[in-house]
């Protein structure tokens, strides 16, 4: 019998596509027989828009088990709470050890500035928007069930290895889908204009970090990048990336 790459059956990955304020975003929905897995959440309110293209891709929000969060930013985590709290059993969130306290709220989010803040609620009376802000960074918190570090595979959906990829967050993580070949980078990469690129230096506070970072992507046989940005690029990925690296 030929061995074949492509994907079981009885396995997928969807790339779902959520819409806030003119931005697209790509949270990614994996699933095995056991497990069904979302990478990352969207903005706070998208939990609807989220039920919906799960029971497009034919899998049902009541079968989700794992959440797992590439990094804390604010349109990665946004859905969180509110996931977790229509779910009617539990969920185990994931992600790595140094994005836990920021995302259980015991860190306060290091690109939710008092200016951006100010950006959201600065129309409102004083007492107002601080009661407002307060209220708003208690649903961006949620409980972290376990940490993951670089090369831990995880053994479901056709076993996803962690690539600890630091540089656009402290603890930024892309998730590498061995059975797939499909990177799933968080914001490490993006799609824009139809290339892969690296990560968006306005919203990257370490760059060369995240730019070294790069490089350990190379070590993985990539044939499909997953960008939360951009969505899907499969275009000779395994050259693109060895160039990005080494930019
Ligand atoms: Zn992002």
């Amino acid at each position: 019998m030929m061995l074949s790459n492509k994907p079981k059956i009885a396995k997928g990955i969807k790339v779902l596509e959520l819409s806030f304020m003119g931005r697209k975003i790509n949270p990614t929905l994996i699933w095995d027989n056991e497990n069904v897995v979302l990478v990352d959440t969207g903005f706070p309110g998208q939990l609807q828009e989220i039920r919906i293209a799960m029971d497009e891709a034919g899998i049902p929000f009541s079968k989700l088990s794992k959440v797992i969060i590439t990094h804390q930013d604010f349109d990665h985590i946004g859905g969180l709470s509110e996931i977790l709290k229509a779910s009617d059993h539990k969920i185990e969130v994931i992600t790595h050890e140094e994005e836990k306290p920021f995302i259980e709220g015991k860190k306060p989010l290091l690109k939710m500035t008092p200016e951006r803040l100010a950006g959201m609620f600065g129309a409102l009376p004083d007492e107002k928007r601080k009661e407002a802000e307060a209220k708003f960074l208690e649903s961006l918190t949620s409980q972290v069930d376990k940490t993951v570090d670089d090369g831990e595979v995880l053994p479901y959906c056709g076993e996803i290895t962690v690539i600890y990829t630091p540089g656009h967050t402290p603890g930024h993580i892309c998730l590498y889908l061995n059975q797939y070949k499909t990177l799933v980078t968080g914001d490490a990469l993006n799609v824009v204009d139809g290339e892969l690129v690296g990560p968006n230096p306005q919203f990257t506070p370490l760059l060369d970090t995240a730019k070294t970072s790069l490089k350990k992507l190379t070590q993985y046989d990539v044939e499909t990048v997953i960008c939360y940005h951009g969505g899907i690029f499969n275009d000779n990925v395994a050259q693109r990336l060895v160039e990005l690296a080494n930019e």
